[in-house]
């Protein structure tokens, strides 16, 4: 019999739970420092995020519960494209010569094109729910921004998206998708809120950044009753609904007959694409149980993990989030306008960074025109052309299976493919024509914007 190609769990066999990590940090010895408020320094409670989410995230963002339900109708949700597949890359280990086994987890099959929809659909509900009839939010590479546009429609909610200029212009037809979805779209920095007109006239020409797309939403949705906000990365509550990945994973990879990965490998923005696939397989690190080499991967331009400081910063430009203590380049670092808009973010989610500041991750950062080659070397093989922010998880796998390629040895390497690239085909183009530029590491930019990080 030829060798198994891809495994789709049935309907029946979708996780029912989201795992939570909070629960197994303390056997890690991992601490996780609370979120502070900015004004007063101490730990915030629940009532001061009352104005931005519903009680319901609230509470999941603080649950030291190991297991949480999925609601049915989230679930039912889901099954319009989960299970999704676990594919073995037999086309791209012939291309590399290299003895390793290559997977990936391949979450560009949903509506939207990425995992993002993992955590709108859920965010969604909670907000129906709880009577909210308005979500604003941000989007950098326009994935966030469809993902919530879509939940919305599902859940019959009024969606605004601020979405980073710099995307806005290089992708519009991630504007259409969203407006097809029935979402009210503007470029950040915009002339619709005070954070937004505060930025226009220092810099009129700003190309925008997560960072200022957040404090525009999260103005948006503090100053008007109807709406909440909704963040697609970074929180707990988001970290955790993307954990169906790689619960399905462990499932995929026992249907392949595999034992276990020896290498696991997810690209980080805000870490969510990264924790959601990787912490099923942490639990099993920490237990003691099976273990795995994780590691993150990240752009240059934006190398929180690998050059950040782990301390407690903003987690937008205006300063009007809590203070998270997190791996950040500051605050108000704008990154070089780099295709892999979803990891153009100064900060990390307090998970992950805890994580990474106890060495349970390991993390590397990569420049843009070695992550399009390794996607070029993907998409010739595997036929699937990847989002510039997975081809950086591409080139991680690359790198080990280059290595097993020298060393002999068949590890068993698995990848978080996190969305498709069909609307980044600017950015394809730019790389055939050989007219993609790197960014240098911005020492300059990064030890200015670190000196504004507040001290606590
Ligand atoms: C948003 C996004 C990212 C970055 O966000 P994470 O929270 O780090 O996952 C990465 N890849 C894709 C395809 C995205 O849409």
């Amino acid at each position: 019999m030829s060798e198994r190609k891809k495994v789709i769990l049935s309907e029946a066999e979708m996780p029912t739970h989201w795992y939570n990590i909070n629960a197994d940090l303390p056997a890690a010895g991992v601490e996780l420092p609370p979120p502070l408020h900015p004004g007063t320094g101490q730990p915030i409670g629940p009532n001061d995020l009352a104005p931005l989410f519903p009680m319901s995230l609230i509470l999941q963002e603080v649950s030291a519960e190991r297991y949480i339900e999925i609601p049915q109708p989230v679930q039912e949700v889901y099954r319009m494209w989960r299970p999704t597949p676990l594919v073995r890359a037999h086309e791209w280990e012939r291309a590399l010569e290299t003895p390793a086994r290559i997977y990936y987890k391949y979450e560009g099959v949903s509506p939207s094109g990425s995992h993002k929809p993992n955590t709108a659909v859920a965010q969604a509900y909670y907000n129906k729910e709880e009577g909210v009839t308005r979500l604003a939010t941000e989007t950098g590479a326009g994935q966030w921004g469809s993902a919530l546009s879509f939940a919305c429609q599902v859940f019959g909610l009024e969606c605004k998206v601020y979405m980073v200029r710099v995307s806005y212009e290089q992708k519009p037809y991630r504007k259409v998708m969203m407006q097809t979805w029935g979402a009210e779209v503007v470029p950040s920095p915009s002339p619709d809120t005070n954070a937004g007109r505060q930025i226009l006239a220092e810099s009129p020409d700003s190309t925008g950044s997560l960072g200022i797309a957040i404090s525009e939403a999260v103005e948006d949705a503090a100053t008007r009753d109807d709406t909440k906000y909704s963040l697609g990365s970074v929180l707990n509550h988001v970290l955790l609904h993307q954990t169906v990945i790689g619960q399905e994973v462990i499932a995929g990879l026992e249907a392949f007959a595999e034992d276990w990965p020896d290498v696991l490998i997810g690209c980080t923005g805000g870490g969510s694409n990264f924790a959601g696939f990787a912490f099923p397989f942490l639990k099993e690190n920490i237990s003691g149980g099976r273990s795995a080499r994780i590691v993150a991967v990240e752009p240059a331009a934006a190398p929180s993990l690998t050059r950040g400081v782990y301390t407690y910063d903003f987690g937008d430009t205006a300063q009007m989030t809590p203070l998270i203590k997190m791996h950040t380049l500051g605050h108000d670092f704008v990154p070089a306008p780099i295709h892999a808009g979803g990891l153009r973010y100064h900060g990390m989610s307090a998970q992950v960074s805890a994580l990474q500041a106890s060495g349970l991750i390991e993390a590397v950062s990569v420049q843009q025109r070695a992550i399009f080659e390794a996607a070029l070397s993907f998409a010739s093989a595997e036929g699937i052309l990847p989002a510039p922010e997975p081809a950086h998880a591409i080139w991680g796998a690359m790198q080990e299976a280059l290595a097993c390629r020298e060393s002999g040895e068949s590890k068993v390497i698995v990848f978080n493919m996190c969305g498709h690239g069909h609307f980044d085909l600017a950015a394809y183009e730019q790389h055939l024509a050989d007219n993609l530029e790197d960014f240098d590491y911005p020492e300059e930019a990064i030890r200015a914007s670190l000196q504004k990080v507040p001290s606590v």
